[in-house]
């Protein structure tokens, strides 16, 4: 049965304000609530697995500031820990301990990278790998895939269309021609493709950078068979390989993907888990390779506040609780159990939806298909379904990622009660999607 429309009048008034200030009404786009139902949900505070909004709506939030939040909100080791610095003063522009306490917690438990420099986005993480590989490299071109989502920098924002090997595309206006043009685009799950980029392109790859498990276009889990090849071939060919684990990194487990590949990367990024809630992004690799950074290299990366004194105690108090032994087995086991329920509902009614899952990571797939490894197998028309899950869930209390493509999360403080209210809520929210 179709639950009744929550109130969003004190939300979608300040949106129209919003409008009146920022493009779009927001300052990031997928928050506009542009895929889904209604305007977008002002939020007024979080409380461990709850949101409230401002018409005193509660969810239980599975989106968590889009991964972040893995602790959930307002934890209190973290909000102390931040509350402890606010005392001290906001920023310095100098070196200080804290920095260090938050790179010896993620060098001394992660044999993956061994120096690192702290910056303040993942997008910025991102950005500064790429020019890390091409002055190590010495080469220009790029080469991503159809679907990854490695933040908004120039170099970054070209994607694939049909084909084996597609040019130069942009997707975002206002990229330079000459910028796209340095920036090869091919399937995900394709091993053709990607020698192929080699034979096209010999002497002239400076990386190769993939998500760690691609989470930002549906989750599409790659076999491991294929990320060992993607390894063996970047190496022969004197290319770095990125992992770009700003989702992934703290998140499939201390070690991020790396590990559950059991994969070396040339160069690590991490991103929102990292800073514990607050705006932090990192890069790492071999000593060897970071030496080539400022001011011992002469690949150039800086930032006035970078390693900010209150962002890195929040970085300390999360990724604290994160080392500490068992965390990521029990969310696992958490979410696992989630999952099944939800599954083995679906089987029953014969809906056509898929819930594939990676550590805490989960996605809704619309599809028939037993497996979803690469962007084109995504039909667009299925995220009409997602549609109305969303404004179903909503009414029920369950706040999940406005967009069909975005994954979902589950953080430590999701309790069984959480978890419970919201199977409930998902198998409701679809048997109106599929039954009306
Ligand atoms: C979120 C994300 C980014 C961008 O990070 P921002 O902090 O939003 O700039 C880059 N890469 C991946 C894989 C991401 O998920």
């Amino acid at each position: 049965m179709k639950a009744q429309d929550i109130s969003r009048e004190k939300s979608a008034e300040l949106f129209e304000k919003a409008k009146k200030y920022f493009p779009g009404g927001v300052n990031s786009p997928v928050r506009a609530f542009k895929s889904v139902y209604g305007t977008p949900l002002f939020i007024e505070k979080g409380d461990k697995a709850h949101l409230w909004d401002a018409d005193g709506n509660e969810f239980i939030d599975f989106c968590c500031s889009w991964g972040p939040l893995i602790l959930g909100h307002n934890h209190p080791a973290i909000r102390e820990a931040v509350q402890a610095q606010l005392g001290k003063g906001l920023s310095f522009g100098a070196p200080t301990l804290l920095e260090n306490e938050l790179a010896e917690l993620i060098l001394s438990n992660n044999k993956y990278i061994e120096k690192i420099r702290f910056v303040s986005s993942g997008t910025e993480a991102v950005m500064s790998a790429i020019r890390l590989a091409r002055g190590y490299t010495k080469r220009d071109k790029i080469v991503k895939f159809e679907g990854c989502y490695h933040g908004h920098s120039d170099s970054l924002l070209v994607k694939a269309g049909s084909g084996l090997v597609t040019f130069g595309e942009t997707s975002s206006a206002g990229v330079p021609k000459a910028f796209a043009d340095e920036t090869i685009v091919i399937s995900l799950n394709d091993k053709k493709a990607l020698e192929q980029v080699f034979v096209d392109f010999k002497d002239q790859i400076a990386a190769v950078i993939i998500e760690g498990v691609p989470a930002n276009n549906g989750l599409l889990i790659q076999d491991k068979e294929y990320i060992h090849f993607l390894r063996e071939i970047t190496k022969a060919h004197g290319t770095l390989l990125i992992f770009d684990e700003v989702i992934t990194g703290f998140r499939l487990g201390f070690e991020g993907a790396a590990k559950y590949y059991d994969i070396q990367p040339d160069i690590i990024t991490y991103g929102k888990i990292i800073g514990g809630g607050m705006p932090v992004g990192a890069y790492g690799a071999s000593a060897e390779i970071m030496s080539n950074i400022s001011p011992d290299g002469a690949v150039y990366q800086a930032g006035t506040l970078s390693g900010n004194p209150v962002a890195m105690a929040a970085g300390i108090a999360a990724l604290q609780v994160l080392a500490q032994p068992g965390f990521y087995e029990k969310l696992e086991k958490t979410t696992q159990q989630f999952v099944e329920e939800i599954r083995s509902f679906v089987t029953e009614k014969n809906y056509e939806v898929k819930i594939f899952t990676v550590g805490s990571i989960f996605w809704f797939a619309f599809t028939a298909q037993e497996k979803i490894q690469s962007a084109e197998q995504i039909d667009p028309a299925s995220m009409e379904k997602y549609k109305v899950m969303h404004r179903e869930l909503l009414n029920r209390g369950i706040y999940f990622g406005p967009s069909g493509y975005e994954v979902g999360f589950i953080s430590a403080a999701h309790t069984e009660e959480d978890l419970n209210k919201a199977v409930t809520a998902i198998k409701e929210a679809l048997m109106v999607t599929f039954e009306g």
